[in-house]
């Protein structure tokens, strides 16, 4: 769909609310490059907080997430 309003360039955080996550492990399914599953835990870490662009499949994480534990934060 482009970038013509240049507003996907904002650099944003990912926050996981690891309270609520149940580890189902969806969003590391749809979205491998930001999330990764926590062998320790069985929960699932973010590989780098801060994403710039667009990304779709973090949208598609977000929107998956049973427990909507997954948030966007724009920081600039
Ligand atoms: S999709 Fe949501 S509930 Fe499932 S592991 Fe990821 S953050 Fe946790």
């Amino acid at each position: 769909m482009g970038n013509p309003s240049g507003r996907y360039n904002k650099k944003k955080e990912i926050e996981l609310d690891l309270f609520h996550c149940k580890g189902c492990g969806a969003c590391v399914e749809v979205a491998p490059e930001h999330f990764v599953m926590d062998e320790d835990n069985e929960l699932p870490k973010v590989i780098d907080s801060i994403v710039e662009g667009e990304h779709d499949d973090l949208e598609q994480a977000m929107a998956i997430c049973p427990m909507a534990c997954i948030q966007i934060k724009e920081i600039e």
